[in-house]
């Protein structure tokens, strides 16, 4: 990497153009074919792993998985998202295609239009691919496309790293690297041992290269290789397949049915994920209506506070924030406003934590980019006198009504009202019992409670969760009494734009304070810090603070303060199957919740998951058990 591009900022591709067709500089080598680069993707990769027939064939809840070796341009995953829809044109389908691709010098988004805007045919779908490309930061990247039928994980990075940090097991290889004599990095015997690692018995590979090396040790991983004509000009290309075994493992399927405990937004999205995936799902809240308990503030920021190193803390709060950012497009007319955020460095440590951050990291514009004072006065519409991070992408929810919106789907059934009194496991299933002797049944159960989360979950006798409630209460300010931020700015506290003539601000953080109901004191605190956050603006409630409105909610957070998504640990033999946690986001549940939810579910239906191993064992729900001290 060259010394100007710092991490986590990847080194995009440098391209010439002939004749429309990109060339790599640093390789010397054409990203597809001169003759036509959207017949030979057919030609070689689609029709030689026989994607047609088997896309057909695939059960309406199935799964296909195709690894690809070099994103480039996205041609070869256009033109199979192409293929999938066109042989499973019906809407109503839950087939997944998953595609996963590595790519270390990723195109800028504005290459990867041009790179695009010849295949006329695939428009529609670049477009999304495009409204969709993640920001050019190492680590994994999830695209949900085509209403959630068509899956990309692109693993920004090298291949290497790539095929060691994720999961999955191919059902089709697409071996598209540059030629092997210009990029033999790509088709080291390391990487072509990985290809046999991440394949399923019957895998098959296409490849347009004929080169006898990559021939012979693929065939030395156990595939029968064959050589075919090739496209075009190239005389031949190789086809491999793995033997089909008899005692395959079976493929994974989704669960029958869920329930899942708790409608904030955890429980709320999720839900959404897997009624979206065809699962049905039971939803059940002790409050009356979803988004009642941290999440049913009238408003919250979407935010992440990034580490000054680029560890796997970092990367996990990055990926989760640009993923949600991509998540809530959908819904910008509803509940979500991309109004931008600023972070202020209010004190002197955040300020010098700051510095610290812009001298270690660089992100692409598009994640974040330092601002003077007087651009963040600009954006803010109000004066701000420090320098500041600039998240052009973020801005804030409305968390009630995302929770509402979300879980108005015909696969999703919810009751409100609905107190657990108690959970027992029966004949292989999950019972759940309820106020008036109801009583719910499924076959997967998941608990999205927040702070009540510990006192719910299944757990083995002698065990506790380490989960702790933290009071969190919000301030409402009338625009007509305080001029307001026209953008969402964060500090020691956060002040979201007005809307409907109020503006939130808060929260408060009090670890030891059960108090249910809003204090005069701490009223008195987020205002006062505000004050501190924005000294030149003046902020002021009511002439009597009594009369100042607010909210107050208690947070889930763990005791590493990261988030928990993951199986509850088996506590015998007939509880190893079926119930999984989803909490401990604390103050960041709008920034966890779409990220955790795509996992959680990915985990559930037993696809490829959604994050590296690496990031998956920070989730692990596993690691909140643990028996009490006095026990030891
Ligand atoms: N499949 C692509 C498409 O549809 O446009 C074309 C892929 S192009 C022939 C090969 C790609 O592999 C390039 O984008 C290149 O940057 C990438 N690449 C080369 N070496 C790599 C490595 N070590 N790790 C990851 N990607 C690499």
């Amino acid at each position: 990497m060259p010394s100007n591009v710092l991490p986590p900022a990847m080194e995009t591709a440098e391209l010439i153009w002939r004749d429309g067709v990109p060339e790599s500089t640093k390789f010397g080598d054409v990203y597809f074919s001169r003759d036509d680069g959207l017949a030979e993707t057919r030609y070689v990769f689609i029709e030689r792993n026989h994607l047609p027939e088997r896309f057909h064939s695939l059960g309406a809840y199935g799964h296909f998985v195709i690894a690809e070796t070099g994103f480039g341009t996205g041609l070869n995953f256009l033109a199979t998202w192409s293929e999938w829809l066109k042989q499973r044109p019906s809407e109503g389908d839950h087939a997944i295609l998953h595609f996963i691709s590595v790519e270390r010098y990723p195109l800028s988004r504005a290459d990867l239009r041009k790179a695009l805007e010849s295949w006329p045919e695939l428009a529609p779908m670049a477009q999304e691919l495009i409204l969709h490309y993640p920001p050019l930061i190492n680590g994994t990247h999830r695209l949900v496309l085509a209403g959630g039928r068509v899956r990309l994980t692109l693993y920004l990075g090298d291949v290497l790293d790539a095929w060691d940090d994720l999961e999955f097991q191919a059902d089709a290889w697409f071996l598209d690297g540059f030629a092997p004599s210009l990029n033999p990095d790509m088709w080291l015997e390391t990487a072509i041992g990985m290809v046999r690692t991440h394949s399923k018995p019957g895998t098959t590979l296409a490849t347009f290269t004929s080169v006898g090396r990559v021939r012979r040790a693929l065939a030395a991983e156990g595939f029968a290789m064959a050589k075919v004509a090739g496209f075009g000009r190239k005389r031949e290309m190789l086809i491999g397949k793995l033997p089909v075994t008899e005692n395959a493992p079976p493929q994974a399927h989704s669960p029958q049915s869920v329930a899942i405990i708790g409608a904030g937004i955890a429980g709320a999205t999720l839900a959404r994920n897997l009624a979206e995936r065809g699962v049905p799902v039971i939803l059940v809240d002790e409050a009356p209506e979803p988004g009642s308990g941290a999440s049913g503030n009238a408003q919250g920021a979407l935010y992440a506070k990034l580490g000054v190193d680029y560890n796997d803390q970092t990367e996990l709060a990055a990926t989760a924030l640009a993923f949600s950012q991509r998540f809530y497009q959908r819904w910008e007319t509803e509940f979500w406003h991309p109004t931008g955020l600023l972070q202020l460095a209010s004190t002197e440590q955040e300020q010098d934590r700051q510095r610290r951050f812009l001298s270690r990291n660089r992100y692409p514009d598009d994640v974040l980019s330092q601002v003077t004072a007087g651009e963040a006065s600009e954006l803010a519409g109000i004066p701000i006198h420090r320098e500041a991070l600039w998240f052009p992408q973020s801005g804030w929810l409305q968390p009630a009504m995302a929770c509402n919106t979300l879980i108005d789907h015909p696969a999703i059934s919810a009751m409100f009202d609905f107190r657990v009194a108690s959970i027992r496991r029966e004949r292989g299933q999950w019972v759940l019992h309820g106020p008036n002797n109801q009583q719910i049944t499924a076959a997967t159960l998941i608990i999205a409670a927040g702070h009540r989360t510990a006192s719910i979950a299944p757990r083995a006798q002698g065990t506790e969760l380490r989960l702790k409630p933290i009071r969190g209460q919000v301030t409402q300010l009338r625009s007509e009494s305080t001029q307001l931020p026209q953008v969402v700015i964060c500090g020691t506290k956060y002040l979201n734009p007005p809307y409907n003539g109020y503006a939130i601000t808060g929260a408060t953080f009090d670890l030891h304070d059960n108090t249910p109901f809003p204090t005069l004191e701490s009223h008195r605190e987020n205002l006062e810090q505000l004050a501190q956050l924005l000294p030149s603006v003046n902020i002021s409630g009511p002439a009597d603070a009594s009369e100042l409105q607010g909210r107050v909610a208690f947070r889930c957070t763990t005791h590493d303060y990261q988030p928990a998504a993951g199986a509850c640990p088996a506590k015998d033999e007939d509880c190893a199957n079926g119930a999984y946690l989803l909490t401990g986001f604390g103050s960041k549940g709008l920034t966890w919740a779409p990220l955790m939810a795509e996992y959680l579910a990915d985990r559930i239906c037993g696809h490829p998951p959604c994050l590296n191993r690496r990031l998956s064992r920070r989730v692990d729900a596993e690691r909140l058990y643990r028996k009490p001290l006095t026990d030891r």
